[in-house]
């Protein structure tokens, strides 16, 4: 039997950049929740751009949490 239908998957993953809150970096995280991309995002800053870890501020953890963006795309498979 040959099934030679494709088929495709479409996904949200959740994305955030440096750059999006306001730190001139290329880095970008993408995952596929907002606790993964949060708990990812801030092991990078913590380890590149704020290396004490009381001067992340609530209210960068704010800013980080408005930025994140939806991304969307699909897998197919045949
Ligand atoms: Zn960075």
């Amino acid at each position: 039997m040959v099934n030679s239908q494709k088929c495709s998957m479409k996904f949200v993953r959740k994305k955030l950049s440096c750059r999006e809150i306001g730190i001139d970096c290329s880095y970008m995280v993408t995952a596929s929740s907002e606790e993964l991309v949060m708990q990812t995002a801030l092991k990078h800053i913590s380890e590149v751009h704020i290396k004490k870890p009381e001067e992340i501020s609530p209210e960068l953890k704010a800013k980080m949490k408005s930025n994140i963006k939806p991304e969307q795309g699909t897998l197919w498979f045949r």
